[in-house]
């Protein structure tokens, strides 16, 4: 047991899956990432992957926005993560970082004549957001990147520089975490992470055809709430004014999971406290993700 990577395709500890300085992707953000959860379950003694295959078909889809060229299946690659999770012999949940770059040692941004390459490392990761409270968001003043510039929906390294800009921003004023808003002023996302209202028992979320990651929490969350508590959810434009008088406001995210907020820029949000309808959704969510819930064994992998 000890920590182990995939890195240009062989296992390797850690510590030896490095990268020259001179790597073409590190210098322009050109490279394409995911973030997979693996969950541990005590009682069970049993490690589950939620959402592995998913993530490497958007990983994919991206990589053919950016011309990476990663040779493998989304079935391959789950398998060798699995691989990858036995081998690191986590008892703990766990955070799955792929990521495939363009390798050339060589100078100029753009995304021909480079090779490919992919790395894949994990790390135990706990609540990413502090779930023991609800959050307090900043709308930050850095607009979302929108498709004419770097398109949103690729997990592109490079976008995450305006990730971190909102982020920052939003630390640096006593938040915890941004929202940020299109140049036309409506809803966005997080830095890493989608944002649901809820208002007159209706869960509304930005459309996945904006500037938005399509997030794999959220199709879920969205699907738990139609199937599981028979709430409507809109898909549409949410309008800043909107989170002040919604009744609740939550993130979804792989990292986040579902993150309750109570406090939006100066605005309280409802009565302050965490609201039902994303207490229900975390609960839910949480009895699925820790293997806990048969109806959705088919979203996990079991890993050991
Ligand atoms: N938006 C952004 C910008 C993100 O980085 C993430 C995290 N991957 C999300 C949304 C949530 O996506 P998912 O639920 O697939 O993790």
């Amino acid at each position: 047991m000890g920590r182990f990577a995939y890195f240009e395709g062989k296992f390797v500890p850690v510590e030896e899956a490095n990268i020259n300085i001179q790597t073409n992707s590190f210098h322009y953000g050109t490279a394409v990432f995911e973030g997979i959860r693996a969950y541990w379950n005590e009682e069970k003694k049993q490690l589950f992957g939620l959402f592995v295959k998913e993530h490497y078909e958007r990983m994919l889809a991206n990589c053919k926005i950016l011309n990476l060229k990663v040779e493998k299946s989304a079935q391959e690659l789950t398998e060798i993560t699995v691989e990858l999770l036995r081998r690191c012999g986590h008892r703990e949940d766990t955070y799955i970082r792929p990521i495939a770059y363009f390798a050339d040692l060589k100078i100029s941004p753009k995304l021909i004549g480079y090779k490919t390459e992919l790395a894949i490392y994990t790390v135990p990761l706990g609540d990413y957001l502090d779930l023991s409270r609800g959050l307090k968001a900043k709308t930050a003043s850095w607009h979302r990147i929108n498709d004419t510039m770097i398109p949103a929906r690729c997990k592109v390294a490079g976008a995450y520089v305006n990730s971190a800009f909102a982020k920052t921003e939003a630390l640096l004023n006593g938040y915890d975490e941004a929202i940020m808003l299109n140049p036309d002023g409506t809803v966005a996302e997080g830095s890493g992470e989608n944002v649901f209202i809820v208002r007159n028992g209706k869960l509304i979320t930005t459309p996945s055809a904006s500037n938005i990651l399509e997030g794999i929490t959220r199709n879920a969350v969205i699907h738990l709430a139609r199937e599981e508590l028979g709430i409507e959810v809109e898909e549409r434009p949410i309008l800043r004014s909107e989170l002040y008088v919604a009744d609740e406001v939550f993130y979804t995210g792989t990292a986040a999971q579902v993150a309750p907020v109570v406090q939006v820029d100066h605005v309280v949000i409802g009565n302050g406290e965490v609201g039902p309808v994303t207490k229900r959704l975390q609960e839910i969510y949480f009895s699925i993700v820790k293997g806990n819930n048969p109806k959705y064994e088919h979203w996990l992998t079991p890993v050991y």
